[in-house]
């Protein structure tokens, strides 16, 4: 049985697969909140069932202290490459509910768009990998491939025990490369591919100025107030124009390269309509456009900030403590540690005597990825979407974060691919996030044939790919010292 057939198959099934995708956006797997995590266990069990079902063997939760990831595996293509297939199961929280037209966690179309929180990021696309796996197993008896299922839960609170599931792990996962279905299109209508992402850097901190808030008329005026001195601290982090003001941490950022930037520019991009279609202003770092402000650039910004009175009415005290969260994109080639580390010095020269600092550093940190140019997931994934648009793929870096692809070249040396279907106006992790009906047809079709392409490969050259990007890094860095 061709490819073809395979495909043809898995289109007369779309609303099969429909239906599969609403039954698990119906599940409320929202890691970061103690009070989901019943539906954090109903989605595992959701995929353990579905993936014994397929077939795969080896099917188990791998559990590295918080929320365990769901994997399983199909080994019957000897000789042939070893794919790693990753998407995640975790969603953001819902909130705020009542800013969704239709309940989060109840599957809505309206307009060719499937509306539930985790449509976009990532169920659509991980339910597309999944049955394309499928579909070869049930139709074909085999994949063209070795098949390794890697689904994480914990992608949405940056992957926290990641890094102890891929040690205790390691032999499970290991293969010549990955596809992951995390990290979509940049463009409905150009074919793109991702050839690599920011990384990210989190921290939390608050301000203590007194023993307890006090009344305004009795201590106002004569004592600091914590909210002032948050605000003041937080100023200090970008000046008028939007570029970060922390000398430590910029000069741990290199110069894009000619080719980098203008691979940047090469996709078509309306800057202005953009950013004008979220009702905002361009406001960035000078001397950039504002596809290299997303993908070349780190960018910090402050998520939330709390403090004081906010309830109903007044109430006229001066607050004696205020809060912060902060996130750091950041920029290829930035060292994560040495990014917080600026920030984390920065914070403490900036607080003034007699204001109480404290920091928690979650040391999550990962770096930005990028994938070598010639790699075979990169020549496979052009073939793919050349033939299947007409058009010739553009490259392109994503500004989020996928951590998985840094930790997984990292520790296991596997470059990754990243080959969701998802697109930019989806509304991830806001309220309303939906997905393109239209893009399931699409991916199911890219990813048979993306399939049917790396079975084709040589396992050599996977590796070959990665070491030749390796030393090509370490050349770059030899001319740079
Ligand atoms: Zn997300």
């Amino acid at each position: 049985m061709s490819v073809d057939s395979i495909v043809q198959d898995l289109l007369g099934r779309h609303d099969e697969i429909l239906e599969r995708l609403c039954e698990f956006l119906r599940i409320p797997s929202v890691s970061t909140d103690p009070a989901f995590a019943e539906g954090m266990r109903d989605a595992q069990q959701f995929l353990l069932s579905w993936l014994k079902s397929m077939g795969l063997s080896d099917v188990q939760l791998l559990d590295g202290g918080g929320h365990p990831a769901v994997y399983g595996a199909w080994h019957g293509a000897p000789g042939k490459p070893t794919v790693l297939i990753y998407g995640h199961y975790d969603v953001m929280p819902p909130d705020p509910v009542e800013a969704w037209l239709t309940p989060p966690f109840e599957p809505a179309i309206r307009d060719g768009r499937l509306y539930a929180r985790g449509a976009s990021d990532v169920k659509g696309s991980t339910v597309i990998a999944l049955e394309v796996v499928a579909a070869f197993l049930k139709k074909q008896g085999g994949c063209p491939v070795n098949i390794k299922i890697f689904l994480e839960g914990e992608e949405e609170t940056s992957s926290p025990s990641l890094r102890t599931i891929v040690d205790r792990f390691g032999t499970l996962l290991q293969a010549d490369a990955m596809i992951s279905a995390d990290g979509g299109r940049a463009s409905p209508v150009i074919p793109t591919i991702n050839m690599g992402s920011r990384g990210l850097v989190e921290l939390e901190f608050s301000l203590r100025t007194a023993d307890k808030d006090v009344h305004s008329g009795r201590y106002g005026g004569a004592i600091r107030n914590a909210t002032h001195e948050m605000a003041r601290i937080i100023a200090s982090l970008h000046d008028e124009h939007g570029a970060i003001t922390i000398p430590a941490l910029m000069a741990g950022v290199p110069q894009p390269s000619h080719e980098m930037r203008a691979q940047a520019n090469g996709l078509p991009f309306d800057g202005a309509r953009f950013i004008s279609e979220v009702g905002a202003q361009a406001h960035g770092e000078p001397g950039f456009s504002v596809r290299e402000q997303l993908t070349l650039r780190p960018s910090l910004d402050v998520n939330g900030i709390w403090g004081g009175y906010t309830g109903p009415g007044t109430k006229t005290i001066v607050p004696n403590s205020a809060y912060a969260k902060l996130s750091l994109r950041i920029a290829p080639g930035q060292d994560p540690r040495q990014a917080s580390e600026a920030i984390k010095a920065h914070l403490r020269a900036n607080c003034p005597p007699g204001v109480d600092l404290s920091i928690v550093d979650p040391e999550t940190g990962s770096s930005a990825f990028s994938l070598p140019t010639r790699h075979p997931l990169v020549v496979s994934a052009r073939k793919v979407l050349r033939e299947a648009t007409g058009q010739e793929p553009v490259l392109v870096r994503l500004g989020p974060t996928v951590p998985i692809t840094a930790i997984f070249r990292e520790m296991l040396g596997v470059e990754t691919l990243m080959f969701g279907f998802n697109l930019p106006d989806e509304d991830i992790h806001a309220p309303n996030e939906f997905f393109h009906i239209a893009s399931i047809a699409q991916g199911l079709s890219a990813w048979a044939r993306l399939l049917g392409e790396l079975g084709q490969c040589d396992r050599d050259s996977f590796r070959s790919a990665a070491n030749e990007a390796e030393e090509a890094s370490l050349a770059a860095q030899s001319l740079t010292a």
